[in-house]
Protein backbone atom coordinates (compact mmCIF):
# COMPACT_ATOMS: atom_id res chain seq x y z
CA UNK A 1 0.00 0.00 0.00
CA UNK A 2 1.55 3.69 -0.91
CA UNK A 3 1.82 6.63 1.83
CA UNK A 4 -1.15 7.85 -0.17
CA UNK A 5 -3.59 5.33 0.05
CA UNK A 6 -2.49 4.52 4.13
CA UNK A 7 -1.92 7.69 5.31
CA UNK A 8 -4.73 9.68 3.13
CA UNK A 9 -4.95 12.25 6.35
CA UNK A 10 -1.40 13.81 5.51
CA UNK A 11 -2.05 14.16 1.65
CA UNK A 12 -3.42 17.11 -0.41
CA UNK A 13 -3.79 17.61 -3.72
CA UNK A 14 -2.15 20.02 -5.53
CA UNK A 15 -2.27 22.09 -9.05
CA UNK A 16 0.66 22.12 -11.03
CA UNK A 17 1.75 24.97 -12.48
CA UNK A 18 3.92 24.04 -15.20
CA UNK A 19 7.24 26.25 -16.05
CA UNK A 20 7.45 27.65 -19.62
CA UNK A 21 9.46 26.29 -22.34
CA UNK A 22 10.52 23.40 -20.48
CA UNK A 23 14.28 22.14 -21.25
CA UNK A 24 15.78 18.94 -20.35
CA UNK A 25 19.21 19.46 -18.69
CA UNK A 26 19.19 15.47 -17.30
CA UNK A 27 17.61 12.20 -17.47
CA UNK A 28 19.04 9.39 -15.32
CA UNK A 29 19.36 6.27 -16.81
CA UNK A 30 17.64 4.83 -13.60
CA UNK A 31 14.19 6.79 -14.72
CA UNK A 32 13.96 4.37 -17.65
CA UNK A 33 14.22 1.72 -15.50
CA UNK A 34 10.42 2.62 -14.53
CA UNK A 35 8.17 0.89 -16.56
CA UNK A 36 5.81 3.92 -16.78
CA UNK A 37 9.04 5.77 -18.00
CA UNK A 38 10.98 3.26 -19.60
CA UNK A 39 9.65 3.44 -23.56
CA UNK A 40 8.49 7.60 -23.32
CA UNK A 41 10.34 10.14 -25.65
CA UNK A 42 12.32 12.73 -23.94
CA UNK A 43 9.92 14.95 -24.96
CA UNK A 44 6.94 13.32 -22.91
CA UNK A 45 9.19 12.56 -19.76
CA UNK A 46 9.63 16.43 -19.57
CA UNK A 47 5.52 17.17 -19.56
CA UNK A 48 5.51 14.67 -16.48
CA UNK A 49 8.09 16.84 -15.00
CA UNK A 50 6.64 19.39 -15.82
CA UNK A 51 2.90 18.24 -14.31
CA UNK A 52 1.71 18.61 -17.92
CA UNK A 53 1.56 14.74 -18.58
CA UNK A 54 -2.22 14.08 -19.41
CA UNK A 55 -1.77 10.80 -17.02
CA UNK A 56 -0.26 11.43 -14.02
CA UNK A 57 -2.09 14.24 -13.44
CA UNK A 58 -2.85 13.03 -9.69
CA UNK A 59 -0.39 15.47 -7.56
CA UNK A 60 -0.47 15.88 -4.06
CA UNK A 61 1.66 17.03 -1.07
CA UNK A 62 1.94 16.44 2.68
CA UNK A 63 1.81 18.07 6.01
CA UNK A 64 4.51 18.33 8.12
CA UNK A 65 5.58 20.88 10.80
CA UNK A 66 9.22 20.90 12.47
CA UNK A 67 11.52 22.81 14.53
CA UNK A 68 13.29 24.81 12.40
CA UNK A 69 16.50 26.52 13.92
CA UNK A 70 15.42 25.37 17.36
CA UNK A 71 12.21 26.88 17.20
CA UNK A 72 8.78 24.83 17.00
CA UNK A 73 6.72 25.94 13.45
CA UNK A 74 3.22 24.40 14.00
CA UNK A 75 2.53 24.06 10.78
CA UNK A 76 5.34 23.54 7.69
CA UNK A 77 4.49 20.71 4.56
CA UNK A 78 5.80 20.06 1.03
CA UNK A 79 5.54 23.99 -0.11
CA UNK A 80 7.20 22.92 -3.34
CA UNK A 81 7.60 19.38 -3.61
CA UNK A 82 4.47 17.68 -5.57
CA UNK A 83 4.82 14.04 -5.28
CA UNK A 84 3.95 12.36 -8.72
CA UNK A 85 3.24 9.11 -6.64
CA UNK A 86 4.69 5.67 -5.95
CA UNK A 87 6.55 3.51 -8.84
CA UNK A 88 7.67 0.17 -8.59
CA UNK A 89 11.57 -0.18 -10.46
CA UNK A 90 13.22 -2.64 -12.19
CA UNK A 91 14.44 -4.51 -8.43
CA UNK A 92 10.81 -4.51 -7.73
CA UNK A 93 11.39 -1.62 -5.22
CA UNK A 94 8.66 0.62 -4.58
CA UNK A 95 9.87 4.24 -5.00
CA UNK A 96 7.88 7.80 -4.54
CA UNK A 97 9.00 10.31 -7.30
CA UNK A 98 8.46 13.69 -6.25
CA UNK A 99 8.88 17.28 -8.43
CA UNK A 100 10.08 20.16 -6.62
CA UNK A 101 9.32 23.44 -8.33
CA UNK A 102 6.01 22.89 -9.80
CA UNK A 103 4.20 25.73 -7.91
CA UNK A 104 2.22 26.89 -4.94
CA UNK A 105 0.89 24.00 -2.88
CA UNK A 106 -1.15 24.33 0.56
CA UNK A 107 2.03 24.84 2.63
CA UNK A 108 3.47 27.60 0.23
CA UNK A 109 2.75 30.15 2.86
CA UNK A 110 4.04 32.86 1.46
CA UNK A 111 6.46 31.11 -1.21
CA UNK A 112 5.35 30.62 -4.77
CA UNK A 113 6.23 26.73 -5.30
CA UNK A 114 9.11 27.38 -7.02
CA UNK A 115 12.54 26.02 -7.09
CA UNK A 116 15.28 28.25 -9.40
CA UNK A 117 17.99 26.37 -11.95
CA UNK A 118 20.60 27.41 -9.45
CA UNK A 119 19.41 25.41 -6.38
CA UNK A 120 18.18 22.54 -8.46
CA UNK A 121 21.01 21.50 -10.48
CA UNK A 122 23.20 21.87 -7.22
CA UNK A 123 20.22 19.39 -5.34
CA UNK A 124 20.79 17.29 -8.59
CA UNK A 125 24.90 16.72 -9.08
CA UNK A 126 24.95 16.74 -5.20
CA UNK A 127 22.59 13.70 -4.92
CA UNK A 128 24.25 11.80 -7.90
CA UNK A 129 27.95 13.15 -5.79
CA UNK A 130 26.48 11.51 -2.26
CA UNK A 131 25.51 8.60 -3.83
CA UNK A 132 28.73 7.38 -5.55
CA UNK A 133 30.50 8.36 -1.64
CA UNK A 134 27.98 5.73 -0.82
CA UNK A 135 26.11 8.07 1.26
CA UNK A 136 22.61 7.41 2.02
CA UNK A 137 20.35 10.18 0.15
CA UNK A 138 17.20 10.76 -1.80
CA UNK A 139 18.31 10.44 -5.41
CA UNK A 140 17.27 12.60 -8.07
CA UNK A 141 16.69 11.72 -11.85
CA UNK A 142 15.77 14.21 -13.99
CA UNK A 143 16.08 18.39 -14.24
CA UNK A 144 14.58 20.29 -16.40
CA UNK A 145 15.36 24.48 -16.81
CA UNK A 146 12.50 26.94 -18.37
CA UNK A 147 12.13 30.49 -19.38
CA UNK A 148 10.23 31.11 -16.48
CA UNK A 149 11.46 34.08 -14.48
CA UNK A 150 11.66 33.26 -10.20
CA UNK A 151 12.44 36.06 -8.32
CA UNK A 152 14.82 35.73 -5.47
CA UNK A 153 17.49 38.10 -4.50
CA UNK A 154 17.70 38.50 -7.97
CA UNK A 155 15.69 37.12 -11.18
CA UNK A 156 16.70 34.02 -11.83
CA UNK A 157 14.97 30.57 -14.44
CA UNK A 158 12.95 28.13 -12.85
CA UNK A 159 14.10 24.68 -13.02
CA UNK A 160 12.22 21.29 -11.70
CA UNK A 161 14.10 17.91 -10.14
CA UNK A 162 12.88 14.83 -10.19
CA UNK A 163 13.67 13.06 -7.54
CA UNK A 164 12.97 9.85 -5.87
CA UNK A 165 13.49 7.57 -2.31
CA UNK A 166 11.80 5.24 -0.71
CA UNK A 167 10.22 7.46 1.15
CA UNK A 168 10.36 11.18 1.71
CA UNK A 169 9.02 10.97 5.49
CA UNK A 170 10.60 13.05 7.72
CA UNK A 171 10.62 13.64 11.31
CA UNK A 172 8.43 16.75 11.14
CA UNK A 173 5.61 14.48 9.44
CA UNK A 174 5.82 12.38 13.43
CA UNK A 175 6.14 15.69 14.91
CA UNK A 176 2.92 16.89 13.33
CA UNK A 177 0.87 14.32 13.92
CA UNK A 178 1.55 14.51 17.80
CA UNK A 179 1.40 18.05 18.29
CA UNK A 180 -2.04 18.55 16.79
CA UNK A 181 -3.16 15.35 18.61
CA UNK A 182 -3.91 12.85 15.93
CA UNK A 183 -2.84 10.03 18.09
CA UNK A 184 -4.86 7.29 16.26
CA UNK A 185 -3.16 8.94 12.85
CA UNK A 186 0.41 8.67 14.42
CA UNK A 187 0.22 4.88 15.16
CA UNK A 188 -1.16 4.19 11.68
CA UNK A 189 2.20 6.43 10.31
CA UNK A 190 4.58 5.06 12.72
CA UNK A 191 3.16 1.35 11.44
CA UNK A 192 3.63 2.64 7.72
CA UNK A 193 7.01 3.60 8.22
CA UNK A 194 8.25 0.21 10.00
CA UNK A 195 6.18 -2.00 7.56
CA UNK A 196 7.62 -0.75 4.37
CA UNK A 197 10.91 0.69 5.72
CA UNK A 198 11.94 -1.60 8.84
CA UNK A 199 10.10 -4.72 7.82
CA UNK A 200 12.58 -6.95 9.52
CA UNK A 201 10.63 -5.11 12.73
CA UNK A 202 6.75 -5.11 11.52
CA UNK A 203 5.41 -8.53 13.78
CA UNK A 204 7.80 -7.91 16.42
CA UNK A 205 6.55 -7.21 19.55
CA UNK A 206 9.00 -4.51 20.40
CA UNK A 207 8.43 -2.77 16.67
CA UNK A 208 8.37 0.88 17.49
CA UNK A 209 11.76 0.42 20.04
CA UNK A 210 13.53 -1.78 17.24
CA UNK A 211 12.37 0.82 15.03
CA UNK A 212 14.05 4.09 16.71
CA UNK A 213 16.83 2.31 17.87
CA UNK A 214 17.77 1.52 13.90
CA UNK A 215 16.37 5.35 12.80
CA UNK A 216 19.04 6.36 16.22
CA UNK A 217 21.76 4.36 14.44
CA UNK A 218 20.84 5.38 11.21
CA UNK A 219 21.06 8.78 11.85
CA UNK A 220 24.83 8.39 13.47
CA UNK A 221 25.83 6.73 10.84
CA UNK A 222 24.36 9.46 8.24
CA UNK A 223 26.26 11.93 10.48
CA UNK A 224 29.55 10.17 10.69
CA UNK A 225 29.46 9.86 6.44
CA UNK A 226 29.01 13.71 6.54
CA UNK A 227 31.64 14.40 8.73
CA UNK A 228 34.14 11.79 6.76
CA UNK A 229 33.26 13.42 3.48
CA UNK A 230 33.25 17.20 4.83
CA UNK A 231 29.69 17.58 3.39
CA UNK A 232 28.01 20.06 5.27
CA UNK A 233 24.17 20.15 5.35
CA UNK A 234 23.30 23.40 6.36
CA UNK A 235 19.67 23.47 7.35
CA UNK A 236 19.24 20.84 9.38
CA UNK A 237 15.89 21.83 10.79
CA UNK A 238 14.10 18.55 11.92
CA UNK A 239 11.49 18.19 8.72
CA UNK A 240 14.50 18.17 7.03
CA UNK A 241 15.48 15.07 8.94
CA UNK A 242 14.73 11.76 7.16
CA UNK A 243 12.66 8.95 8.81
CA UNK A 244 14.70 6.27 6.69
CA UNK A 245 17.75 8.15 7.89
CA UNK A 246 18.89 9.86 4.19
CA UNK A 247 20.19 12.78 3.35
CA UNK A 248 17.19 14.79 2.19
CA UNK A 249 16.24 18.77 1.23
CA UNK A 250 19.99 20.00 -0.35
CA UNK A 251 19.61 23.41 0.19
CA UNK A 252 22.85 26.20 1.06
CA UNK A 253 25.16 22.74 1.51
CA UNK A 254 28.61 23.04 0.97
CA UNK A 255 30.95 20.58 1.06
CA UNK A 256 34.91 21.84 2.69
CA UNK A 257 37.12 23.62 1.33
CA UNK A 258 39.71 23.22 4.06
CA UNK A 259 38.71 21.87 7.19
CA UNK A 260 37.06 23.87 9.86
CA UNK A 261 34.68 22.59 12.16
CA UNK A 262 33.50 26.38 12.44
CA UNK A 263 32.41 26.53 8.68
CA UNK A 264 29.30 27.68 8.01
CA UNK A 265 27.88 26.72 4.86
CA UNK A 266 24.11 28.58 4.55
CA UNK A 267 24.81 32.88 4.56
CA UNK A 268 21.27 33.08 6.40
CA UNK A 269 22.76 30.98 9.63
CA UNK A 270 24.19 33.75 11.70
CA UNK A 271 24.67 31.96 14.86
CA UNK A 272 26.50 29.23 13.31
CA UNK A 273 23.94 26.23 14.77
CA UNK A 274 24.52 24.07 11.69
CA UNK A 275 28.37 24.82 11.73
CA UNK A 276 30.09 21.84 10.26
CA UNK A 277 31.30 20.63 13.37
CA UNK A 278 27.68 20.96 15.41
CA UNK A 279 26.44 18.54 12.79
CA UNK A 280 26.52 15.15 15.18
CA UNK A 281 25.05 16.76 18.13
CA UNK A 282 22.32 18.65 16.23
CA UNK A 283 21.10 15.32 15.05
CA UNK A 284 21.00 13.92 18.06
CA UNK A 285 19.10 16.87 19.23
CA UNK A 286 16.46 16.28 16.51
CA UNK A 287 16.32 12.87 17.74
CA UNK A 288 15.44 14.28 20.67
CA UNK A 289 12.51 15.87 19.71
CA UNK A 290 11.63 12.96 17.51
CA UNK A 291 11.57 10.89 20.88
CA UNK A 292 9.08 13.96 22.64
CA UNK A 293 6.66 12.39 20.22
CA UNK A 294 7.00 8.50 20.94
CA UNK A 295 5.66 8.85 24.49
CA UNK A 296 2.89 6.71 23.79
CA UNK A 297 4.75 4.02 22.12
CA UNK A 298 8.06 3.75 24.09
CA UNK A 299 8.57 4.09 27.61
CA UNK A 300 10.72 6.81 28.48
CA UNK A 301 13.35 5.64 30.23
CA UNK A 302 14.11 2.96 26.87
CA UNK A 303 13.45 6.50 24.64
CA UNK A 304 16.15 7.83 26.93
CA UNK A 305 18.62 4.66 26.93
CA UNK A 306 18.03 4.53 23.07
CA UNK A 307 19.64 8.18 22.65
CA UNK A 308 21.79 7.49 25.59
CA UNK A 309 23.62 5.43 22.31
CA UNK A 310 23.80 7.91 19.67
CA UNK A 311 27.45 9.54 20.75
CA UNK A 312 29.04 6.08 20.50
CA UNK A 313 27.35 4.85 17.54
CA UNK A 314 28.16 7.91 15.92
CA UNK A 315 32.19 7.85 17.22
CA UNK A 316 32.29 4.36 16.21
CA UNK A 317 31.22 4.64 13.01
CA UNK A 318 33.02 8.18 12.43
CA UNK A 319 36.45 6.98 13.44
CA UNK A 320 36.14 3.90 11.20
CA UNK A 321 35.54 5.76 8.07
CA UNK A 322 38.48 8.49 8.88
CA UNK A 323 40.50 5.61 9.44
CA UNK A 324 39.36 4.11 6.39
CA UNK A 325 40.44 7.32 4.60
CA UNK A 326 43.70 6.77 6.30
CA UNK A 327 44.40 3.53 5.10
CA UNK A 328 43.76 2.00 8.24
CA UNK A 329 41.07 -1.07 8.97
CA UNK A 330 42.59 -2.40 12.11
CA UNK A 331 41.74 -1.67 15.79
CA UNK A 332 44.75 -0.34 17.89
CA UNK A 333 44.99 1.31 21.68
CA UNK A 334 46.10 5.01 19.97
CA UNK A 335 43.08 5.27 17.35
CA UNK A 336 41.87 7.79 19.72
CA UNK A 337 44.86 9.75 20.07
CA UNK A 338 45.47 9.53 16.32
CA UNK A 339 41.92 11.40 15.47
CA UNK A 340 42.88 14.04 18.19
CA UNK A 341 46.49 14.56 16.29
CA UNK A 342 44.64 14.06 12.54
CA UNK A 343 41.71 16.77 13.19
CA UNK A 344 44.25 18.83 15.34
CA UNK A 345 46.10 19.38 12.38
CA UNK A 346 43.68 19.90 9.91
CA UNK A 347 41.97 22.32 11.88
CA UNK A 348 45.02 24.43 12.41
CA UNK A 349 46.36 24.06 9.00
CA UNK A 350 44.09 24.59 6.53
CA UNK A 351 45.40 22.14 3.90
CA UNK A 352 42.60 21.17 1.25
CA UNK A 353 40.72 18.75 2.90
CA UNK A 354 40.24 16.52 0.15
CA UNK A 355 43.74 17.02 -1.21
CA UNK A 356 44.85 15.77 2.09
CA UNK A 357 43.79 12.55 1.49
CA UNK A 358 44.24 11.95 -2.08
CA UNK A 359 48.45 13.51 -1.11
CA UNK A 360 48.77 10.64 1.67
CA UNK A 361 48.45 8.11 -0.92
CA UNK A 362 51.55 9.29 -3.11
CA UNK A 363 54.83 8.30 -2.89
CA UNK A 364 56.83 10.26 -0.59
CA UNK A 365 53.32 12.07 0.55
CA UNK A 366 54.16 12.86 3.97
CA UNK A 367 57.23 14.41 3.08
CA UNK A 368 55.08 16.16 0.60
CA UNK A 369 51.93 17.78 2.62
CA UNK A 370 54.97 18.89 5.19
CA UNK A 371 56.65 20.59 2.24
CA UNK A 372 53.66 22.66 1.69
CA UNK A 373 52.82 24.11 5.12
CA UNK A 374 53.68 27.50 6.26
CA UNK A 375 53.16 28.30 9.95
CA UNK A 376 55.46 26.60 12.24
CA UNK A 377 51.76 25.22 14.28
CA UNK A 378 51.12 23.36 11.49
CA UNK A 379 54.38 21.78 11.09
CA UNK A 380 54.08 21.05 14.67
CA UNK A 381 51.38 19.26 14.46
CA UNK A 382 51.63 17.56 11.00
CA UNK A 383 54.65 16.22 13.01
CA UNK A 384 52.58 14.75 15.80
CA UNK A 385 50.14 13.23 13.21
CA UNK A 386 53.03 11.91 11.48
CA UNK A 387 54.23 9.71 14.26
CA UNK A 388 51.72 8.07 15.30
CA UNK A 389 50.50 7.88 11.47
CA UNK A 390 53.49 6.28 10.02
CA UNK A 391 53.83 3.65 13.02
CA UNK A 392 50.30 2.68 12.07
CA UNK A 393 51.07 2.12 8.50
CA UNK A 394 53.88 0.08 9.55
CA UNK A 395 52.07 -2.00 11.72
CA UNK A 396 49.12 -2.71 9.69
CA UNK A 397 50.77 -2.69 5.79
CA UNK A 398 54.56 -2.92 6.82
CA UNK A 399 56.94 -0.61 4.20
CA UNK A 400 57.76 -3.02 1.34
CA UNK A 401 57.12 -1.29 -1.87
CA UNK A 402 54.26 -3.97 -3.17
CA UNK A 403 51.96 -3.23 -0.20
CA UNK A 404 52.69 0.72 -0.07
CA UNK A 405 51.00 0.29 -3.59
CA UNK A 406 48.42 -2.07 -2.26
CA UNK A 407 47.15 0.66 0.71
CA UNK A 408 47.42 3.32 -1.94
CA UNK A 409 45.26 1.75 -4.03
CA UNK A 410 42.82 1.12 -0.96
CA UNK A 411 42.82 4.62 -0.19
CA UNK A 412 42.55 5.96 -3.57
CA UNK A 413 39.33 3.60 -3.77
CA UNK A 414 37.39 5.40 -0.83
CA UNK A 415 39.48 9.27 -1.30
CA UNK A 416 37.21 10.94 -3.67
CA UNK A 417 39.60 12.91 -6.53
CA UNK A 418 36.15 14.83 -7.44
CA UNK A 419 34.02 16.49 -4.76
CA UNK A 420 31.33 19.18 -5.44
CA UNK A 421 33.11 21.96 -4.75
CA UNK A 422 30.45 25.08 -4.39
CA UNK A 423 32.73 26.78 -7.32
CA UNK A 424 32.08 24.40 -9.77
CA UNK A 425 28.69 24.43 -9.83
CA UNK A 426 29.10 28.02 -9.57
CA UNK A 427 30.31 28.58 -12.59
CA UNK A 428 27.98 26.69 -14.42
CA UNK A 429 25.08 28.54 -12.55
CA UNK A 430 27.06 31.65 -13.76
CA UNK A 431 27.00 30.79 -17.17
CA UNK A 432 23.57 29.39 -17.35
CA UNK A 433 22.45 33.22 -16.28
CA UNK A 434 24.04 34.82 -19.36
CA UNK A 435 22.86 31.90 -22.04
CA UNK A 436 19.75 32.70 -23.61
CA UNK A 437 19.95 29.39 -25.65
CA UNK A 438 22.10 29.05 -28.88
CA UNK A 439 25.63 27.67 -28.30
CA UNK A 440 25.93 29.21 -24.86
CA UNK A 441 23.57 26.67 -23.51
CA UNK A 442 25.14 24.06 -25.11
CA UNK A 443 28.57 25.06 -23.71
CA UNK A 444 26.18 24.71 -19.75
CA UNK A 445 25.12 21.60 -20.73
CA UNK A 446 27.96 20.01 -21.81
CA UNK A 447 29.38 21.12 -18.44
CA UNK A 448 27.05 19.96 -16.34
CA UNK A 449 27.47 16.50 -17.97
CA UNK A 450 31.18 16.89 -17.64
CA UNK A 451 30.53 17.09 -14.05
CA UNK A 452 28.34 15.07 -13.51
CA UNK A 453 30.22 12.22 -14.88
CA UNK A 454 32.82 12.93 -12.64
CA UNK A 455 30.80 13.07 -9.56
CA UNK A 456 29.41 9.78 -10.11
CA UNK A 457 32.93 8.04 -10.55
CA UNK A 458 34.67 10.61 -8.29
CA UNK A 459 37.39 8.15 -7.00
CA UNK A 460 38.73 7.85 -10.77
CA UNK A 461 41.01 9.67 -13.06
CA UNK A 462 38.96 11.06 -15.80
CA UNK A 463 40.62 12.25 -18.96
CA UNK A 464 40.56 15.92 -19.71
CA UNK A 465 38.62 16.68 -16.51
CA UNK A 466 41.83 17.94 -14.36
CA UNK A 467 40.37 20.68 -13.93
CA UNK A 468 37.30 19.57 -11.75
CA UNK A 469 39.61 18.25 -9.18
CA UNK A 470 41.36 21.56 -8.73
CA UNK A 471 41.08 23.49 -5.09
CA UNK A 472 38.34 26.33 -5.53
CA UNK A 473 40.09 29.76 -7.01
CA UNK A 474 40.79 32.72 -4.95
CA UNK A 475 37.47 34.48 -6.71
CA UNK A 476 35.23 32.12 -6.02
CA UNK A 477 36.20 31.74 -2.23
CA UNK A 478 33.46 33.72 -0.61
CA UNK A 479 30.17 32.64 -2.95
CA UNK A 480 27.43 33.33 -0.64
CA UNK A 481 24.86 30.08 -0.57
CA UNK A 482 21.49 31.28 1.24
CA UNK A 483 18.55 29.27 2.02
CA UNK A 484 16.59 31.30 -0.44
CA UNK A 485 16.65 28.54 -3.43
P1 LIG B 1 13.58 24.27 3.52
O1 LIG B 1 14.35 25.04 4.52
O2 LIG B 1 14.02 24.48 2.08
O3 LIG B 1 13.49 22.82 3.85
O4 LIG B 1 12.10 24.86 3.53
C1 LIG B 1 11.32 25.01 4.69
C2 LIG B 1 9.86 25.05 4.34
O5 LIG B 1 9.58 26.15 3.46
C3 LIG B 1 9.38 23.81 3.62
O6 LIG B 1 8.10 23.52 4.07
C4 LIG B 1 9.41 24.23 2.17
O7 LIG B 1 8.53 23.48 1.38
C5 LIG B 1 9.01 25.69 2.25
N1 LIG B 1 9.52 26.49 1.13
C6 LIG B 1 10.81 26.82 0.89
N2 LIG B 1 10.91 27.56 -0.23
C7 LIG B 1 9.66 27.71 -0.72
C8 LIG B 1 9.10 28.35 -1.86
N3 LIG B 1 9.85 29.02 -2.75
N4 LIG B 1 7.76 28.30 -2.02
C9 LIG B 1 6.99 27.64 -1.15
N5 LIG B 1 7.45 27.01 -0.07
C10 LIG B 1 8.77 27.03 0.15
MG1 LIG C 1 12.84 21.20 3.62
Amino acid sequence: MTLKQRLPFMVFPVQAKPLKNPNIVFIDEDLKSFNEFSAMPTSEIVKVVNGEHENFQDLFSTVYCGHQFGYFVPQLGDGRASFLGTFKNHRGNLVELQMKGLGRTPFSRRGDGRAVFRSSLREYLCSHAMKALGIPTTEALALIDSEEIVYREEKEWGAIVLRAAPSFLRFGHVEFLYHHGYKNELEKLLDYTIEHFYPDYYSHPNAYVLFFQDLVKRTAKLMANWQTYGFCHGVMNTDNMSLLGLTIDYGPFGFLEAFDLKHICNHSDHEGRYAFGEQPLVALWNLERLADCLGDFIDQDTLKRTLGTYRELFNLEYLRLMKKRLGLQSSNELDAELMNVLLNFLQVSAVDYHGFFRNLAEKDGLEFIFSQLKSAESKASFDQFKKIYQARIDLEWGREEESEQKRFDFMNSVNPIYVLRNYLAQKIIDQHRYSDQGNKRDQVLCESQRLLKVLQRPFDWHEGCDDLSRVCPAEFLNIEISCSS
